[in-house]
């Protein structure tokens, strides 16, 4: 069992490179073993590796022989290294017992320090210290910790018992209590753990050795531990590693201290060394915040105008020391590293390193330099950067020093930070934001009919919806901050107030939403504006270097093409029509199509339609000049544009001539019980092909304008909707080619342009060997085909996604991620049927899940020829298509 215990430091760190594998001794343990082997002064110790703890947990928690003969070798190799000898009265060893997963996880057992000490090692600590006050303060730690995380024990009988000694005594702080104060709690400890366990607080130091191991063992297996996993998909078989290290003390007098330090700023990225110290204080006083910490080097306390000296300052020797080696382990690692410190009694000692979080602008800033440095490649840095994380820098943020005053939580559907006067229905968010007013509208939901609310809003709140329904789909798509499924938010129109968590607020009262975590917040909160310059040019320009897929956009108004474009879309993968159609000055129209009962009635208020419709897209073809644009013919279920109260009825009425009774009738006959999988989508071609020709039209003859006018090619993209039959391609596809036909002779002009098709039901998938004979191109309608697959309506899953997605059944919501297992196959099926029947055959994916890493990495194995995600999406893309290129 030998090569299950790992030793490390006081020149003994093993050889087998097993010692140094994350996997094998954990990333506490793996690290301290590299640390020792290039030279640094790391206590000496020794790991037990995480198959034990599997091994353990498996075979009724109990330590074999060969175990217990290995943790004794390396109990001998500190005593060796130390010249101390644990539980020897005179001159013992003291270890720290620390868990190390091969993650780091704040979900496991945390660490005991002073391990060793019992009535009479403690007595030979304060004789060789000369300090019987730091002895007798660290055999009272050791209980309380012991007590807490190896015997179970609730903490709070043993803070009262230190309350009121210190009261009884007139003390205020800690450092006040003398020696004898320390030894009269220490009596006072062990009677508790006598009274709350009925055994005594164990002497014999192997026995708390092995009552430590065990405990860590057994972390592995706790609820929070679970929780923690199941959340991170971390796989139970990993186990944990145990840590038992020879303790150096940063309290032994005005010579020692403790500190964490990050090689570089992590919030800015600057490369300066970034820290903080105690003097005389073990390692939790620093975290704990029971002392208020020093700063580190001398320009940070000056920058900061603090009294208290500097480690630079106070400990010049030492921090010089600290210093080289932060150089070496960049070196090394070649990464900014976390570190924790020891100086005890002038002597400089490592306990750990890792790889530091860090935000994004850190992250971008710190990739970008460290390539200058020459200390990793460009590779290396497009892969160092989460390109969730650039979220961050798109949008402006609320300020993270600001305070928060939180009404609830809902999902973080679109991110980025607002503030404004509540209003409760779209056409008063228009209204005062034309005054000037920042607003957030809050909704039950969003529809279609609020999208010009929805734009004139700094952000939007609903209750229910999604990460896919409408209110997130169009608040990402317009960068507009967006929080749904507030399940805490209740609205009533009435009295124009919400309940939102228990508190009422008025009409025009002031909330901010934080679309990066789903907070809703009470007033107004500071934020701070995105920079997109520099570092992040920089990467993005690596990034597009090394991918293969192009990014394009998901958008439909001129302004979001150019957002898109800014952020460096490659044209348009997806322009949704029907949000143009609610446009105040057509909807007018487009009701008097839906409601027309004979096709001259459609055909009269589609020729109103087509100049507008016209306009639309040759706004977006110049703004997207040079670029393709792929454009979807009509795709929701007409219903939805038909009027809702009596005044719109009445409006309606009076610019038709028709009678509201009749106007009612007929919207009460196109009621479906089942809209989404209803008269949408290519049968609203099929069965009113006017519709798709005044479309058609609109395209064409834009496309022509803007190729005359600006002497550019301008290749349209023609986009049939929900196909599941080549015989509908068919149809429509010759709908477009004779209206295209038309249209050149009429305008005298030729263009190249192509018609293809959405893949978003399974059957379209199974069938795409056929469809491909019609479509030059497949879009996989991600959204719609995991709508389809799953047998789950996108606009009704929120409210059981979450049980869903926390007991385990999809890794992640399939809505976000896509399910790669499932829906997966049948766009990795269809993209090979297509391409069997047509090579050359362009693919690419428009749900929102093109804007989502996993899922691109996906597109990449898939080989699909782009992907398209909403305009604030772009740099996230291309980034994380880089990364999928690379691998
Ligand atoms: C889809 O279904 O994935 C899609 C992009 O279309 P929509 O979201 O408009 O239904
Ligand atoms: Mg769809």
């Amino acid at each position: 069992m030998n090569e299950y215990v790992f030793h490390f430091g006081g020149g003994a760190t093993s050889d087998d490179p097993r010692s140094r594998d994350k996997t094998i001794t954990g990333g506490k343990g793996a690290n301290l073993a590299e640390m020792a082997s290039i030279g640094l002064p790391v206590p000496p110790g020794f790991t037990i590796s995480t198959e034990v703890c599997t091994l353990y947990n498996q075979n009724g928690k109990t330590f074999d022989d060969a175990l217990r003969a290995a943790v004794e070798q390396g109990v001998k190799h500190v005593e060796k290294a130390t010249g101390r000898t644990f539980g020897d009265a005179k001159n013992p060893l003291l270890v720290s017992v620390r868990s190390g997963a091969r993650v780091s996880m704040p979900g496991m057992m945390d660490t005991v320090l002073n391990l060793g000490l019992n009535d009479e090692t403690v007595e030979g600590l304060a004789a060789g210290s000369g300090d019987p006050r730091f002895a007798w303060d660290s055999y009272r730690r050791f209980i309380q910790m012991y007590s807490d995380v190896v015997l179970g024990l609730d903490h709070h009988r043993f803070e009262d018992a230190l309350e009121i000694a210190k009261e009884d005594n007139g003390y205020f702080a800690d450092v006040e209590m003398s020696a004898e104060d320390w030894q009269k709690l220490v009596k006072e400890y062990k009677a508790i753990v006598q009274d709350e366990q009925g055994s005594p607080f164990p002497q014999d130091v192997n026995a708390q050795l092995w009552g430590a191991i065990g405990a860590v063992f057994e972390s592995w297996e706790s609820e929070r531990a679970k929780v923690y996993r199941r959340l991170n998909d971390i796989p139970a078989d990993w186990g944990t590693a145990v840590n038992v290290q020879a303790m150096v003390f940063g309290n032994m007098g005005e010579t020692s201290a403790t500190g964490v330090a990050f090689t570089r700023d992590p919030a800015t990225g600057e490369k300066a060394y970034y820290g903080e110290w105690l003097v005389n204080a073990q390692g939790e006083d620093v975290v704990a915040g029971i002392r208020t910490p020093q700063y580190l080097t001398r320009a940070a306390r000056e920058a900061a105008n603090a009294k208290p000296l500097s480690m630079e300052e106070a400990m010049p020797d030492a921090y010089a020391e600290l210093a080289h080696v932060f150089e070496l382990l960049e070196q090394h690692y070649k990464d900014m590293q976390d570190i924790e410190f020891t100086v005890e009694q002038g002597k400089l000692w490592m306990l750990q390193t890792r790889n530091g979080k860090r935000t994004a602008k850190a992250a971008l800033k710190m990739a970008v330099d460290m390539a200058g440095e020459g200390l990793i490649d460009e590779a290396t840095a497009i892969k160092r950067v989460d390109p969730m994380a650039l979220d961050q820098l798109l949008h402006p943020t609320l300020d993270p020093e600001a305070t928060r005053d939180i009404l609830t939580r809902g999902l973080p559907a679109s991110p980025g930070a607002a503030s404004g006067a509540v209003v409760f229905d779209a056409d008063t968010a228009e209204k005062r934001a034309e005054l000037g007013e920042a607003v957030i509208l809050v909704r039950v939901e969003t529809s279609p009919e609020d999208i010009h609310g929805m734009h004139a809003a700094k952000g939007i709140l609903t209750a229910r919806g999604g990460m896919t329904s409408h209110a997130a789909v169009v608040a990402r798509g317009m960068g507009r901050p967006c929080v749904s499924g507030a399940s805490a938010l209740s609205i009533d129109m009435k009295s124009r107030t919400a309940r939102i968590g228990g508190r009422e607020i008025k009409e025009g009262e002031v909330i901010t939403l934080d679309g990066s975590n789903g907070d809703v917040m009470m007033g107004r909160v500071a934020t701070v504006e995105p920079e997109l310059v520099g570092d992040f040019g920089t990467l993005m320009g690596w990034a597009d270097k090394h991918r293969r897929m192009k990014v394009r956009t998901n958008a439909e108004t001129p302004a979001d093409c150019q957002v898109a474009r800014q952020f460096g879309a490659e044209g348009i993968g997806l322009c949704r029509t029907e949000h143009m159609f609610f446009d105040a000055n057509r909807i007018l129209a487009v009701r008097q199509m839906i409601l027309a009962e004979k096709e001259e009635g459609r055909r009269a208020a589609l020729a109103k339609l087509l100049p507008e419709q016209r306009a639309d897209f040759t706004a977006i073809f110049e703004v997207m000049r040079g670029l393709p644009v792929t454009i979807r013919l009509l795709d929701p279920p007409l219903h939805e544009f038909l009027p809702q109260g009596d005044e719109e009825f009445e409006e309606l009425a009076e610019a038709t001539g028709l009678g509201v009774d009749h106007l009612k009738r007929r919207a009460g006959e196109l009621h479906e019980f089942n809209p989404m999988l209803g008269h949408r989508g290519c049968r609203l071609g099929i069965t009113f092909p006017e519709i798709y020709e005044m479309q058609a039209r609109a395209i064409f003859e834009a496309a022509c304008d803007v190729a005359d006018e600006f002497g550019e090619a301008i290749v349209p993209e023609v986009m049939i909707p929900l196909v599941a039959t080549k015989r509908e391609l068919e149809i429509l596809k010759t709908l477009v080619d004779r209206v295209a036909k038309d249209v050149f002779a009429e305008k005298d002009h030729t263009l190249d342009y192509m018609v293809g098709t959405m893949i978003e039901l399974p059957r379209a998938a199974l069938m795409a060997g056929e469809i491909a004979q019609e479509a030059r191109f497949f879009s996989f309608g991600t959204n719609d085909l995991t709508q389809t697959t799953l047998g789950v309506s996108r606009d009704d899953a929120a409210k059981f996604l979450g049980p869903y997605v926390e007991k385990g059944i999809y890794p992640r919501d399939p809505f976000v991620s896509l399910d790669i297992d499932g829906v997966g196959q049948l766009v990795e099926m269809a993209a090979e049927r297509g391409r069997k029947t047509r090579t050359d055959i362009k693919l690419g994916i428009c749900g929102e899940h093109g804007g989502d890493p996993a899922s691109i990495a996906f597109c990449e194995k898939v080989a699909l020829d782009y992907v398209s995600a909403s305009p604030y999406r772009v740099p996230i893309a291309r980034l994380a298509a880089a990364q999928a290129t690379l691998g």
